[in-house]
């Protein structure tokens, strides 16, 4: 089996956003397939850190050709998280300093930035700061955004957008997130 390899490489951005199911686990199935290829990913996921997600250490598997870091201190906006703001933003604002950092490093051929979009939104991170990672990124890396609420100027700068529709969830029977499906 063998793909021609593209003509021209491009670095694109995907935006992956929506209500529906499915942003982080498409962004995790690249990381997957990116393997395959030898290419390197960096993946951040921003506001985790309350919840275990099996890709905590599943990704250690893919090892050294995938480095995933989490940061966060849980999800800001829910009822419940007694953390305060600032300490949100504090840890949001180190990740994007860190996304920075690991795009300009000439190590990654892929960069995901996981649930950045929600950070945006909450204002956990500013709107220019998201822009200079698009706007500034070597034009041969790929970057990935996952999270719900995507900015419109996040998308229009981007090259793939896909927008998850939630046609049913099995949470709104009252069935329990399910380990390998959401966690
Ligand atoms: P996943 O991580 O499963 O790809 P996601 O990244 O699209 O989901 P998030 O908003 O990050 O969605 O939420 C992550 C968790 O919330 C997962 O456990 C997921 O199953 C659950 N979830 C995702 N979408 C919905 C929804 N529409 N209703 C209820 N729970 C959801
Ligand atoms: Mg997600």
């Amino acid at each position: 089996m063998q793909n021609p390899e593209p003509k021209k490489k491009f670095g694109l951005i995907v935006v992956l956003t929506g209500n529906g199911k499915g942003k982080t686990s498409s962004a995790l199935g690249m990381a997957l397939r990116a393997v395959g290829h030898k290419l390197h990913v960096c993946i951040i996921q921003f506001m985790k850190g309350d919840i275990y997600s099996g890709e905590i250490d599943g990704l250690k598997w893919l090892a050294p050709l995938v480095e995933f870091h989490q940061s966060g201190k849980g999800v800001c906006a829910i009822q419940g998280n007694p953390i305060p703001y600032h300490e949100h933003r504090a840890s949001a604002q180190c990740a994007i300093g860190q996304a920075r950092e690991e795009i300009h490093s000439g190590r990654f051929d892929i960069v995901i930035l996981d649930e950045i979009n929600n950070a945006l939104q909450l204002a956990l991170v500013d709107l220019p700061q998201v822009l200079e990672l698009l706007d500034t990124k070597p034009p041969d890396l790929q970057l990935v955004l996952t999270g719900r609420d995507a900015h419109p100027k996040v998308c229009a700068r981007a090259h793939t957008v896909t927008e998850m529709l939630e046609v049913k969830h099995a949470s709104l029977d009252g069935i329990e997130p399910q380990p390998g499906i959401d966690y």
